[in-house]
């Protein structure tokens, strides 16, 4: 009898990839779909040891909706295959050191993968701990208080923390995603991430796994220094070299200085950091930028779109999404960060500025979606163009020195003072505060004043305000266009049920901070790598972190050289 179910056993022992073309609730309820697996396999449901959805894909086209998947399932034996290899981190603390600025994606897995290659990572960030931090965001909501050291941007986790957490990238390398996934998960984000063709951790989630990343990194031996800001890069002009920078400890207002080659993750929104760059002859360049407005549906208008089903998305399918995009007098207008069934934040990073962004939780239960709906912008585009209302926005002192900069064509820091310059406008619209002025989708396509607004996931507030009027021309056209061909496209996308909110302006970095391809540092000074977002060379969580990690690697093979 022994014999025998041993025998069965091991007739029944595999490990298959299977694909299926279901129904929304078989899909979606496990139950049901390891029913259907069982009988499409011919075993019983109890054998059934996992099922791990690799690949998952909606199909509305039809009436009927289908589920595309494609499953690795485990017949007879448990998945001891699909635990992944934990990376080995080991003890630093009398390594060589390296300052990493910056505790974004791009300056933690660069501190992480310092800690794994033998170098001992000083992380330094201008502000606070992940925690900490979420107090300072509920007062911009509340009290319209923007903490110029702890925001949407500033603060550990950088941009990312309170982001989305959308982990899809457009590198190719899928060995690379791959890796940074699994980092994620040694930290403790669910190997759901790892199987998902779109993954997704959450805005709820991710605060606990940069915590232990963090913890991670000084258990080993580095050292993480909240609210110091790094203000100036120690250079040794003699030698070429960066050797360290110096800081300015926020809470006591006493100044440090940190030794060591220096990766630099600054992200996008460090404004004063591109200002010093420049000032101190630190080459940078100018870069095109994508800016325009966050455009919130209600979610089941969405839905309904996206399922072609007038009940929405019914008890079992996820809120929709969409990409869009469409070419208008030469540039991209287009779909960026889309958030289904979630919220719209105000990401300014200083005050007098209003900047919006999106984000959703792990559920995306939300009542609205909502994206970024942005024009591609290139340096010539504001050669004359700016609307004078913009530059009324900059102030006196701004507008007469940046003025006169940005006639100036080898001024690489002209396309943030565009943004700066939306941002300023944008709050003086929105009537000095983080209120957001907005206006009614159908109403800003044919240049019409919207008098009322809808109810809104935008927590500061809305007003209504004449955004066809005041933004500038070549954002303005291009956004009206783009719109009339999504709404062609898409029956019902073009509505006055949608909102406009202004201004989405903090796409990507509005320089480049220039780097040598083989060496990753920079152009012309030794001992600095230029990393992350902030550099331009990443817009995103997976591909900041990418470049982190590389940055860690050609920094370690320069060392141990
Ligand atoms: C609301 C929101 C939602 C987003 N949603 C997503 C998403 O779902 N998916 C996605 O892929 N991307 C998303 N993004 C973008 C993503 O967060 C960024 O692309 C990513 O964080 C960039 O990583 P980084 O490390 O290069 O820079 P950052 O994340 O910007 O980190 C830079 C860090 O450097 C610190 N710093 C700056 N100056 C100094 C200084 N002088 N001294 C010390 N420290 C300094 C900052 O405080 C910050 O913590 C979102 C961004 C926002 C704002």
């Amino acid at each position: 009898m022994y014999f025998c179910k041993k025998i069965f056993d091991l007739l029944h022992q595999m490990n298959t990839t299977l694909q299926l073309r279901v129904t929304p609730d078989v899909a979606y309820v496990s139950e049901k779909l390891r029913a259907h697996v069982a009988r499409e396999l011919q075993v019983p449901a109890s054998e059934l040891h996992a099922i791990r959805t690799l690949k998952r894909s909606i199909d509305a086209r039809q009436r009927t909706i289908f589920v595309n998947l494609t499953l690795d399932v485990w017949v007879g034996e448990d998945p001891t295959s699909l635990s992944f290899e934990h990376i080995q981190y080991q003890n630093v603390e009398n390594r060589q050191q390296v300052v990493v600025v910056g505790a974004g994606p791009g300056g933690l897995f660069a501190a992480l993968r310092l800690v794994e290659l033998g170098l001992r990572p000083i992380v330094v960030e201008r502000g606070k701990n992940v925690r900490d931090r979420k107090k300072d965001l509920a007062l911009i909501s509340r009290e319209h208080l923007v903490d110029p050291e702890s925001n949407y941007s500033f603060g550990e986790g950088g941009a990312g923390a309170y982001s989305d957490g959308k982990l899809y990238t457009r590198s190719k390398k899928r060995g690379n995603v791959d890796r940074i996934l699994r980092v994620f998960c040694q930290h403790g984000a669910s190997t759901d991430i790892l199987a998902d063709a779109h993954p997704h951790i959450g805005t709820d989630r991710l605060p606990a796994i940069i915590e232990t990343m963090r913890n991670q990194i000084i258990k080993c031996g580095g050292e993480v220094h909240f609210q110091t800001r790094v203000d100036e890069l120690i250079v040794d002009e003699a030698q070429n070299r960066v050797k360290g920078v110096v800081c300015k400890r926020l809470d006591t207002g006493e100044s440090v200085c940190f030794e060591g080659p220096v990766i630099l993750a600054t992200g996008h929104s460090a404004r004063d950091m591109y200002r010093y760059l420049r000032k101190a002859g630190i080459e940078i360049e100018e870069k095109g930028i994508a800016v325009g407005v966050r455009l919130e549906h209600p979610s089941m208008l969405i839905d309904q779109i996206q399922y072609h089903n007038r009940n929405g998305r019914g008890k079992y399918l996820p809120a929709a999404e969409y990409a869009m995009v469409q070419q208008v007098e030469g540039r991209g207008v287009y779909s960026f960060c889309m958030c289904p069934g979630g919220f719209v934040v105000p990401a300014a990073s200083g005050p007098e500025q209003v900047v919006v962004n999106g984000m959703s939780p792990s559920n995306r239960a939300g009542q609205w979606s909502n994206s970024g709906m942005v024009v591609e912008t290139r340096p010539e585009d504001i050669d004359g163009e700016l609307h004078p209302f913009l530059w009324e926005a900059m102030g006196d002192e701004a507008f007469a020195m940046n003025h006169e900069d940005i006639d100036d064509k080898n001024n690489p820091l002209r396309m943030m003072y565009l943004q700066e310059a939306l941002e300023r406008a944008t709050w003086i619209q929105g009537g000095r505060k983080q209120t957001a002025p907005a206006q009614r989708m159908a109403d800003f396509v044919n240049n019409r004043l919207t008098i009322d607004l809808p109810k809104t996931s935008y927590a500061p507030g809305l007003i209504a305000s004449p955004l066809h009027f005041w933004m500038p021309t070549f954002v303005k056209k291009r956004l009206q266009e783009g719109f009339k061909a999504f709404g062609k496209k898409y029956h019902g996308f073009l509505t006055d049920e949608a909102i406009l909110i202004a201004s989405e302006t903090r796409t990507s970095a509005p320089v480049r901070i220039v780097r040598n391809n083989d060496t990753l540092q920079h152009v012309r000074i030794e001992g600095l790598y230029p990393c992350g977002e902030g550099a331009g060379y990443a817009g995103g969580i997976v591909s900041a972190a990418i470049d982190g990690e590389r940055c860690a690697e050609a920094l370690a093979a320069e060392v141990t050289k």
